[in-house]
């Protein structure tokens, strides 16, 4: 499991998280809702170090981590993004190679077999030789998840993965990430699908200004939410 417990961050004077509590089981999903600017970004970030909190912990498996080396816990955790950042020079083989070989010391041909893999998990194995260039936007971004999962990770994090592809290549990446979070796959998905955080969510947050407002499961949220402020967001983004 990951928690996060009474984070606290601020740039500056803009206090940004003010006391957010995370908890994910092993193999639940979590979903991040709320408006821009909410913190939903940062809270990712800090939940992986990249951005160490003023106050608060973060735990595996109830043992605190902010006193190990930062890298420990960002070799547990998955991150795909908005943008894919694939070497644009490089195979979509060898993108995913690259991290199992430098990071984790496997032999070109275990990287390779490893990457081919993952490929196939995504549905991609026949585009292994092509440059990303050549492959549509949702087709880099289960690149990028492929290259995520290559690492073996105990957490994937998820920031607005499908916010910029065209709407009709939005569908088949929430499906591969419905199909992750089905087998079992530890996630944290930050999103504006609301689709998605119904459906496939063990629990959501919604966050405001830097606090989670409300959580429990997608029923209570989006059926029944019990604040002024999810309601009003809801009927905006419903
Ligand atoms: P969006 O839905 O637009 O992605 P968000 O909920 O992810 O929004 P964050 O990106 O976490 O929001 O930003 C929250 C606040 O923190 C904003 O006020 C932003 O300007 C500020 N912020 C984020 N990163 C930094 C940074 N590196 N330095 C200074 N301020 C930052
Ligand atoms: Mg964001």
């Amino acid at each position: 499991s990951l928690t996060g417990t009474n984070l606290h961050l601020a740039f500056g004077t803009n206090k940004v998280l003010r006391g957010v509590d995370i908890h994910v089981d092993a193999g639940d999903t979590v979903t991040v809702i709320g408006p821009s600017g909410s913190g939903k970004s940062t809270l990712l970030r800090v939940l992986n170090r990249l951005h160490e909190p003023d106050q608060g912990d973060i735990l595996i498996d109830g043992k605190s981590v902010l006193k190990d080396n930062p890298d420990t816990l960002r070799q547990q955790i998955g991150m795909v993004f908005q943008q894919f950042n694939l070497f644009p020079h490089k195979t979509v083989v060898d993108n995913i190679a690259l991290g199992p070989r430098k990071l984790k010391g496997l032999s070109k041909e275990e990287a390779r077999t490893l990457a081919l893999e993952q490929l196939e998990l995504v549905g991609l194995a026949h585009k292994a030789d092509s440059r990303p260039g050549n492959l549509s936007g949702g087709q880099q971004q289960r690149v990028a998840i492929a290259r995520a999962l290559a690492m073996k990770p105990e957490v994937m994090f998820f920031d607005e993965a499908t916010s910029a592809l065209d709407p009709e290549l939005v569908k088949g990446v929430l499906a591969l990430m419905a199909d992750l979070a089905k087998g079992g796959m530890t996630m944290v998905v930050v999103t504006h699908e609301m689709g998605f955080a119904r459906e496939v969510s063990d629990t959501v947050l919604f966050m405001d200004h830097g606090a989670v407002v409300e959580t429990g499961t997608p029923e209570q949220l989006f059926d029944k939410p019990q604040t002024e402020r999810l309601q009003q967001f809801l009927s905006q983004v419903l």
